[in-house]
C-alpha cells in the first residue's frame, strides 16, 4: 500500500464525532451584584445541566469564593461582590471537575458516594468510574 492510500484509509476509519459531546455547552451565570452581595439568578438551571443539586452547586461556590451563600426563592446570594467572569470560571471549573466525565467528556454523570473528603464520579455514558477530592 502507497502512502496516499493509507492516509485515505487513516481518514475512512476515523470515528465519528460524537454529537452530544460538541454540542453541550457548560451554562453561564445570569448574576448581578446588588449592593454588597451577587445574586446568580439561573442557579436551577445550571444545577439542572450539571445534574447536581442547588445545595451541591452552593457548596462548591461557598468553598471556592469563600463566602456565605443562602437561597433564596429561585436564586442564589453569595454574600460578596463577584463578578460574571470570576464566577463563571468557577461554574467552568465545576463542570470539569465533576460532571464532565474525564474519559469520555460526556457529562452524564452522577455521584457515587463522598468519602474521607474524596467523591466518587459515575459515568452513565461509558461506565468510567473514579473518585477525585471533593468540596
Ligand atoms: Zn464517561
Amino acid at each position: 500500500m502507497n502512502y496516499e492510500q493509507l492516509l485515505d484509509r487513516a481518514f475512512t476509519e476515523l470515528p465519528t464525532l460524537s454529537v452530544e459531546k460538541v454540542d453541550f455547552q457548560i451554562p453561564e451565570a445570569d448574576s448581578l451584584i446588588q449592593g454588597s452581595k451577587t445574586v446568580v439568578k439561573n442557579i436551577a438551571q445550571i444545577a439542572d445541566k450539571a445534574r447536581r443539586s442547588k445545595d451541591d452547586i452552593a457548596k462548591y461556590l461557598t468553598k471556592e469564593l469563600a463566602a456565605p451563600i443562602s437561597m433564596s426563592g429561585s436564586s442564589l446570594d453569595i454574600n460578596a461582590k463577584v463578578s460574571g467572569a470570576a464566577l463563571n470560571q468557577k461554574i467552568k471549573a465545576y463542570f470539569e471537575a465533576y460532571v464532565i466525565c474525564k474519559e469520555c467528556h460526556k457529562p452524564d454523570t452522577h455521584f457515587g458516594g463522598r468519602d474521607r473528603g474524596y467523591v466518587t464520579i459515575v459515568c452513565e455514558a461509558c461506565g468510567a468510574r473514579y473518585t477525585i477530592k471533593s468540596y
